[in-house]
């Protein structure tokens, strides 16, 4: 049996029979796994307190042949969104959060194809929170980033439609995923201000512990929470759990 190590951020988990777990994990080099942790639901389990969503984690597990299922020898880990919540002061939204981000990089993942910006995105994006980033920006922000990774962003240039520029903002047309300039706009739809441009524009040269210093006021953010919503809607067909918690949260 093949022995592989890898950093690896955690994804969620799942019961098997009476004692162990199931663990979703994305590999820096090797792609989503799922894995068997062994008794880690006895109290004495050398996985507790290892297996929280988006934890990065040092992880080793051995390859069967012809088995989807891998099983996992150990979990060492470097970040801990357990730490993360402890230092934010709206602890269940950190935790939202947390579950949120690593919901996305689950869909999103492919299983067992090597992803390794994705990683670096998640592993960037677990970094900047547990350093204090402002949640709602590093939300917008992480969610942009996943859209654009996966080439499913709308393009920020110019409007598709005319060729002119988003001077005074764009609309994403009910129907569609596309921003349009407000000249074109005219059946409505989600409407994107100049600042919230602003903020993506920041965002696509910044990494995120700058978020900080890239400003964000609630009503811009708001804007683009709705439009990234119907991205991932569409480009999932499916409403995530993590951010039904979240919206019901607020
Ligand atoms: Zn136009």
């Amino acid at each position: 049996m093949p022995v592989y190590t890898s950093d690896a951020l955690i994804l969620r988990t799942y019961k098997l029979g009476e004692a162990d777990r199931i663990v979703v994990f994305l590999t820096r080099d090797r792609g989503k796994k799922r894995g068997v942790a062994k008794g880690a639901r006895r109290a004495k389990s050398k996985f507790t307190g290892a297996l929280e969503s988006l934890t990065r984690a040092g992880v080793a597990y051995y390859e069967r042949e012809l088995r989807d299922l891998v099983r996992i020898n150990y979990i060492e880990p470097q970040r801990s969104p357990l730490a993360i919540v402890a230092r934010h002061a709206e602890n269940a939204s950190a935790l939202g959060h947390a579950e949120y981000f690593a919901e996305l990089i689950d869909e999103w993942a492919p299983e067992g194809h090597a992803d390794e910006r994705l990683y670096r995105l998640g592993s960037s994006v677990i970094d900047a929170f547990a350093d204090g980033a402002p949640t709602d920006r590093l939300a917008r922000y992480f969610e942009f980033w996943l859209l654009r990774l996966q080439g499913v962003y709308p393009q920020l240039s110019a409007c598709p439609e005319c060729g002119g520029a988003f001077d005074g903002g764009a609309v994403m047309p009910l129907r569609d995923t596309h921003y349009l300039c407000r000249r074109c706009a005219t059946a409505g739809g989600t409407t994107v201000s100049v600042e919230a441009l602003r903020f993506l524009r920041s965002a696509a040269s910044a990494s995120p512990d700058a978020l900080a210093a890239i400003p964000l006021e609630a009503a811009p953010g708001r804007e683009l929470e709705l439009a990234h919503r119907r991205l991932i809607q569409v480009h999932l067909d499916k409403d995530l759990k993590s951010a039904r918690v979240l919206r019901q949260l607020r």
